[in-house]
């Protein structure tokens, strides 16, 4: 289990450093593609084999998914991957995000300096890269994680590690990715991001606490098709 630092897991999802990396990377995208579907058994050797690793990465890659809620291990039944969201939940999250990211982006708003706002620039930026041949599953699972790390460097920015460390125990960006993949939901929170950027640029509060209050409603409707 490594401390990692912000600059660390930015690379993270660039570019996979090493094999314990390069594992738990996989597997996080196995998990978020549903090729591993929700409430499937995992056993170590399985993933081993089929990764062709030793079981150690394994081993270390479940300990971090199951702090990131993404798998869950059970006492003398081993390890599965998370239930999907249920309706209420999913509510609940976007309740949840309302409630605190909207008056989050306007504090943060308020307290950019040009080194502040450059990181959240270049957070946004993060996302509309990804190495060249990646197929569609990783590059989507790499956007949940990239959005989560720009929506921390706004939390960062704000400066209240309580509402911080709140939203970061949810990790409500790999649960909602988790619900369902469309190209479009990628495309339109790139836009609604610029938009936010654009308040932050120009120094406007209120049009900033607007403009995350609309990109988590918008973001809601498109995901809530995944519950039918
Ligand atoms: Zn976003």
């Amino acid at each position: 289990m490594t401390a990692s630092t912000g600059r660390e897991e930015k690379s993270e999802f660039v570019r996979p450093s090493s094999i314990a990396e390069s594992v738990h990377e996989q597997i996080y995208e196995r998990i978020m593609s549903l090729k591993i579907p929700p409430g499937a058994r995992i056993t170590i050797d399985g993933l081993a084999r089929e990764l062709n690793v030793s079981q150690t990465p394994v081993r270390e890659a479940l300990t971090r998914l199951e702090r990131e809620s993404l798998v869950r291990k059970e006492h003398l039944i081993g390890y599965s991957a998370s239930p999907q969201l249920t309706r209420k939940e999913f509510d609940n999250l976007y309740k949840f995000r309302l409630m605190l990211e909207p008056e989050s982006a306007r504090q943060a708003c308020l307290k950019l300096t040009p080194e502040t706002l450059a990181r959240i620039e270049s957070a946004a930026a993060d996302m509309e890269k990804g190495e060249p041949p990646v197929d569609r599953n990783s590059r989507y699972s790499r956007f949940a994680r990239a959005d989560a790390h720009f929506h921390d460097e706004i939390l960062k920015v704000a400066d209240n590690e309580i509402v911080r460390q709140a939203m970061s125990d949810q990790h409500v960006h790999l649960h909602i990715f988790r619900l369902m993949f469309h190209s479009r939901v990628t495309q339109d929170a790139l836009e609604e991001h610029e938009r936010l950027l654009t308040a932050f640029r120009t120094g406007n509060a209120d049009a900033a606490y607007q403009a995350m209050h609309d990109h988590i409603c918008l973001s809601r409707d498109r995901l809530v098709e995944a519950f039918g």
